[in-house]
């Protein structure tokens, strides 16, 4: 299937959702310190979305053989790296959260995920943040014409690895649009042969949009689900970060959507 390509109308609602992610974001970032629960910053999230007219794009999503999600942000803490559940976990000092936040505004999606640092973390692991921070970066400078999809994913992939970490491979970055989840898919990595598991690289068009997530492990790449069937984690138990921004692809640079 293409990918839907956006007209400008429709990017620009795309990117109120998107700031509005960014508030519910920048709430995040004055919330996250060590005693307060993880359920407590879901209420906090959920609360600046709907004052500002968003629904939460994860309450309630539903997951072949599993519960629907049941909150509107998921928290992540240490060796978890996606999908957690947020609930009556208490927050350390030196732990790391990553929260996902996804919106619903006049129908179109943003998707946006930090991971942050409870209290004072170790100098180690501020350098995974920020190399899983900076990864992203360099994935929203390779979305640029004339490249493709993959592009993006070996751009993430060599700078990641070249810092000694391991990327993710099960999990990727996606299209955004009136869906959370659409064409392209932006894996943070390519395989050799093009089209293992399917996988297809797009050519970049203007009016593209989607999200770029790279999950950055300081372990094996390796992950497994926990049994309340959301819950990702590393198999190897080591610690992990994941940084995403929604973007919108034109003539130029890409627009960054999801910016306050
Ligand atoms: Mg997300
Ligand atoms: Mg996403």
């Amino acid at each position: 299937m293409s990918p839907h390509l956006k007209t400008p109308e429709e990017i620009a609602i795309m990117r109120e959702a998107g700031r509005i992610v960014a508030r519910a974001h920048q709430a995040m970032r004055q919330a996250v310190r060590p005693g307060v629960t993880t359920g407590e910053l879901n209420k906090i999230a959920e609360t600046v979305l709907r004052d500002h007219g968003a629904t939460p794009a994860f309450l309630g999503y539903p997951k072949p053989d599993s519960p629907n999600f049941p909150a509107s942000i998921c928290a992540s803490v240490n060796n978890e790296l996606v999908h957690g559940i947020p609930g009556p976990r208490v927050l350390k000092d030196g732990d790391i959260i990553s929260i996902d936040i996804g919106s619903i505004y006049k129908g179109f999606v943003g998707d946006s995920a930090w991971t942050y640092a409870v209290g004072e973390i170790k100098a180690s692991v501020q350098r995974l943040l920020d190399v899983t921070e900076q990864s992203l970066f360099v994935g929203i400078k390779a979305s640029v014409l004339p490249n493709e999809t993959r592009d993006v994913s070996s751009a993430i992939q060599d700078f990641v690895e070249r810092q000694g970490y391991s990327v993710v491979r099960e999990y990727t970055g996606h299209g955004v649009g009136r869906n959370m989840h659409e064409e392209p898919q932006v894996p943070n990595w390519w395989p050799n042969k093009r089209r293992q598991r399917g996988w297809v690289s797009h050519k970049l068009q203007v009016g593209m949009t989607y999200a770029l997530e790279p999950m950055v492990n300081v372990g094996r790449p390796d992950t497994r689900e926990l049994n309340d069937k959301w819950t990702v984690v590393t198999a190897d138990g080591s610690l992990c970060a994941h940084f995403e921004h929604t973007i919108a692809i034109t003539e130029g640079e890409p627009i960054i959507l999801t910016l306050p």
